[in-house]
């Protein structure tokens, strides 16, 4: 299969954690983290929904209060990223075309500052996209659950068939990180 030629390691995640909402930001600020680049769907909201949250605003004010800078990183089309910032003042960017990093290179050089990779943390809910992504970029990776699978489209149901198979591999390559990371409930 395709995903045996990439390496294992490049897909293990610095941390999981369930959702955004629960990720220890103020932890993540301690460590030197100051700008967050996250995926949108399903990991701040789901297909379904088209606009920020309450919950996510609120979580977006906090954040920046701490001092981060956040922006969005997608690989959803271009409409669907404008809806989602339109009354907002974060940035964010569309076909992104992760784990490729094209757009990754576009959001860094389009923030406010200019960010070390020691500052910067990657944030999404699929293996072979956001976590693949941000390990190939070296930043600091967090994986979440995806808010709502039923909705997925085909391509990312495809995905998943293969982080299934790079859980296993993790799991059986790298148990005593898998084990840490608690990976076992990903699946
Ligand atoms: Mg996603």
């Amino acid at each position: 299969m395709i995903t045996k030629l990439l390496k294992t390691k490049q897909f293990i995640p610095n941390q999981y954690v369930k959702t955004f909402m629960e990720i220890d930001f103020e932890q993540l600020y301690k460590e030197g983290k100051r700008l967050i680049l996250t995926d949108l769907d399903n990991t701040l909201i789901s297909y379904e929904e088209f606009t920020p949250t309450k919950e996510i605003l609120d979580k977006f004010d906090y954040l920046e209060g701490l001092g981060f800078e956040i922006v969005i990183l997608s690989n959803n089309h271009g409409q669907r990223i404008r809806t989602f910032i339109k009354d907002i003042k974060i940035k964010g960017y569309a076909n992104a075309r992760k784990p490729l990093l094209i757009g990754f290179n576009k959001a860094i050089k389009n923030a406010s500052k200019e960010y070390p990779k020691d500052e910067i943390v990657f944030i999404g809910d699929q293996l072979m996209t956001d976590i693949f992504c941000a390990n190939r970029a070296r930043v600091y990776s967090i994986l979440v659950n995806p808010l709502k699978q039923k909705t997925e489209k085909f391509y990312t149901k495809f995905n998943r068939k293969l982080e299934n198979a790079k859980l296993n591999d993790i799991k059986s390559k790298y148990l005593q990180k898998y084990n840490e990371l608690n990976l076992e409930k990903r699946h």
